[in-house]
């Protein structure tokens, strides 16, 4: 799809529905009549060196090392906290660690900078388990991170507050004003009105990649994933839940950790439902119910997912409205069930839904480089690397050689034929293989540092990101703790 088609898409979408329905339903193309032209507007315009769009796993990162970098950043917010599907979508942060065990080498820390001072802040607040290793299961070779969700938008908004980003929560991007292949300003809309924010350099951490695809950047919508409305469930007996699963000898996976201030508790634990009570497994089954969770409280299950497949990409707003009711539908049965099914249980209720249905990959944005599979599994790295990474979803599939890492490089995150934004998150990496290393949590919130830190560099140099020299950003980077391992 290019800018226009998108435009254009965007457009039909937003305005006169009645007729763009009928539109929709006529077999002959629309004419004139069935749309409206929008008269153009004169915003008001507030000026930065850099500006992130979306404040997720990647974005809370990228504008603290921005600002840290001395830019002067503003980072923009769609709903009313930051944290994104790091505090909405799935179980825990995986993983600051390489995977070691099956290859007998030694257990590094291999994320370490922001994503690990975010750890470090929620250890104050009893908001994580700490790095929990899994003692059980297919990914039995790591270390998973749980956080307390509410704490973890908390502290990372703190920690945005006190870097002086400026934090448009509540606040929506809605297009982009380019000039040739250059990004010129980030349009955004909140109750005060139409604005745009201009800015030396971009970067996009939407998920989506919104930011790119109003600039014109390449893309492609794979929607190779299932979409995932998860819950928080409360007033429950993790304990219980434990051995409900291991009286069926159905334990997958378990890692012990912090929970409710006490150590050596468990705090993931996973299990196969084919192994469970027939009928738990069957209704289990039909709502697309995963029953892995994590948790750092006693009584709650802080994510029991509810998988859907989409017919059409996560961008169709039609299929997207459909899926979110289907979902909560779903959720309702979820607590049926494990209140007639899993002891401890009896009363539970849902404390936590995401506020909308998240993805794990919407838009996929051309870049410079696309990291491959071979790059992940080869353990390969770049003379541009600008983190190191050990962690892949697939293993022990897919696992990364000799238990080692390879590099994100910074061309993976320089959006193609644009010449001053980034991206950083899931929106990068074709390859579903790769992707299922390079989409998590903690990969996400290093590139979301990497590219925070080149934004700001190239604003302060005022050259464009293909211009910045690599030691520059090595340098930045290493003073603000990331590892290297190359
Ligand atoms: C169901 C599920 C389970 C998962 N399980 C795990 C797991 O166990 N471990 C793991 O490590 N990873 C897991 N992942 C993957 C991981 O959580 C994501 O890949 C990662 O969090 C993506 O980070 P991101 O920064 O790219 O996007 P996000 O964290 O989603 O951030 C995007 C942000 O941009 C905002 N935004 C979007 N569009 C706009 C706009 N137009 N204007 C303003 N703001 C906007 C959003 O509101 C959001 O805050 C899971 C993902 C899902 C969906």
């Amino acid at each position: 799809m290019n800018r226009r088609e998108f435009s254009h898409q965007a457009l039909t979408l937003a305005i006169a529905p009645a007729s763009l329905a009928a539109a929709a339903r006529r077999t002959t193309p629309p004419t004139a009549a069935d749309y409206y032209n929008e008269p153009p507007k004169k915003l008001p315009i507030r000026r930065f060196d850099v500006v992130v769009a979306g404040a997720g796993t990647a974005g809370v990162v990228a504008a603290t090392a921005a600002a840290r970098q001395g830019a002067k950043t503003a980072l923009i917010e769609w709903k009313g906290y930051p944290g994104g599907t790091a505090t909405e979508g799935g179980t825990a942060l995986h993983s600051f660690y390489n995977l070691w065990k099956e290859f007998g080498v030694q257990k590094r820390q291999v994320v370490r900078g922001i994503a690990q001072e975010i750890i470090d802040r929620l250890l104050k607040v009893g908001g994580t388990s700490g790095h929990a290793e899994m003692s059980k299961g297919f990914n039995y070779d790591s270390v998973c991170t749980a956080i307390d969700t509410e704490m973890y938008k908390l502290v990372t908004f703190e920690m945005l507050d006190e870097a002086g980003v400026f934090v448009c929560v509540n606040t929506r991007l809605v297009d982009a004003v380019t000039d040739g292949s250059r990004v010129r300003a980030a349009v955004v809309e909140s109750r005060s009105g139409r604005e745009a924010f201009f800015a030396k350099s971009f970067v996009d951490c939407t998920a989506y990649g919104d930011l790119a695809a109003y600039a014109g950047a390449d893309y492609t919508e794979p929607n190779d994933y299932a979409v995932c409305n998860s819950i928080g469930l409360a007033n429950v007996d993790v304990d219980k839940y434990h051995d409900f699963i291991s009286s069926n000898d159905a334990v997958t996976q378990l890692a012990a950790g912090l929970r409710s201030g006490r150590d050596a508790q468990t705090v993931r634990i996973d299990g196969s439902a084919r192994k469970l009570l027939p009928e738990f497994a069957r209704e289990a089954g039909r709502i697309g119910m995963s029953i892995v969770t994590t948790t750092v409280h006693d009584n709650y299950f802080m994510f029991i997912k509810i998988n859907l497949k989409l017919p059409k990409s996560p961008t169709d707003r039609d299929t997207v409205a459909k899926a979110e009711l289907e979902l909560r539908k779903r959720q309702a049965r979820a607590v049926r069930l494990f209140r007639k099914f899993v002891p401890g249980c009896e009363k539970a209720f849902i404390a936590r839904t995401s506020p909308s249905l998240n993805i794990r990959r919407g838009r996929l944005i051309t870049c410079d480089y696309d990291i491959s599979h071979e790059d992940v599994i080869d353990a390969r790295h770049f003379d541009d690397d600008v983190m190191a990474y050990g962690f892949h979803d697939s293993a022990p599939r897919y696992q990364i050689k000799n238990g080692g890492t390879y590099g994100i490089p910074y061309r993976a995150l320089r959006v193609a034929n644009i010449e001053n934004l980034l991206a950083a998150g899931m929106m990068i990496t074709s390859d579903r293989r790769a992707h299922m290393s390079t989409r998590n949590t903690v990969c996400c919130m290093g590139q979301g540092q990497a590219a925070g830190a080149a934004a700001a560099l190239c604003a302060a140099k005022n050259c464009g990101t293909r211009d910045l020299k690599y030691p520059d950003l090595r340098d930045a980077l290493a003073k603000a703790g990331v590892y290297f391992d190359s």
